[in-house]
């Protein structure tokens, strides 16, 4: 799979994605990820990038044309499968939406600044708008790399034990990761629940799927 990241600040990512999990994936070539700086198409001996909003209001909104550059370039070098743009009003991102992405082979990923982005580009250059929940951060650089992480561990050979991942939260409708614990036995009177040291594999079995649909349901 291979992911681009449009941003104004692209350095912001480096070091989220240089961690073991996204690190692994692109070191085994299930993954590549490229960063574009836009100020690279930007206009002028500035490459300047933003402009005032028509109709006055505050903030500087990123224009169309370095946007419209950069993609222009990428889509003439290949097809891409989704156009993402990172927007707090967007589609809230959930597993499903990981799962849908990890199925494609190329995704680009836009991420806004400044008060917003020139309207066009999500008209005509965008077929997805997502946010990673409702509150304001000042770029889309952290929500970019939140999606990426949850699509790169859903890579078929990422994670070491892919049954860890089957049994993760809102793998399926309703059922959540169960309550986990591990050594020691006793800890300053706080104990494991006797069951799940019982041998017993049919009982725990059972346990892990009750506390599993029990606790809170998110939609998924
Ligand atoms: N004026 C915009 C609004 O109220 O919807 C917020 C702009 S925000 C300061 C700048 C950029 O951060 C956005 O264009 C978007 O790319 C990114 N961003 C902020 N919050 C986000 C969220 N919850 N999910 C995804 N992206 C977000």
């Amino acid at each position: 799979m291979r992911i681009d990241i449009v941003s104004v600040i692209p350095e912001i990512l480096k070091s989220p994605f240089s961690n073991s999990m996204i690190q692994r994936a692109i070191n085994k070539k299930i993954l590549e990820i490229y960063l574009h700086d836009l100020r690279k198409y930007g206009l002028g001996k500035r490459k300047k990038v933003d402009d005032y909003p028509y109709g006055g209001g505050s903030g500087m909104v990123i224009r169309i044309e370095p946007v419209y550059r950069c993609f222009h370039k990428l889509f003439s070098e290949r097809d891409y499968d989704e156009k993402i743009f990172m927007t707090p009003d967007g589609n809230i991102f959930s597993q499903k939406y990981a799962y849908e992405f990890s199925c494609k082979k190329n995704i680009i990923i836009l991420c806004g600044r400044y008060k917003g982005i020139d309207q066009r580009i999500r008209d005509h250059l965008i077929s997805k708008e997502i946010s990673i929940g409702p509150y304001v951060l000042s770029g889309g650089e952290l929500a970019a790399a939140v999606v990426v992480e949850a699509v790169t561990r859903l890579l078929p050979g990422v994670l070491n034990n892919p049954d860890s991942m089957i049994t993760d939260s809102f793998q399926i409708k309703s059922i959540n990761s169960p309550p986990l614990y591990t050594r020691p036995i006793l800890y300053k009177g706080l104990s494991v629940p006797k069951i799940l040291v019982s041998g017993h594999h049919k009982k725990i079995k059972n346990w892990f799927y009750e506390k599993s649909i029990l606790k809170k349901k998110i939609d998924s």
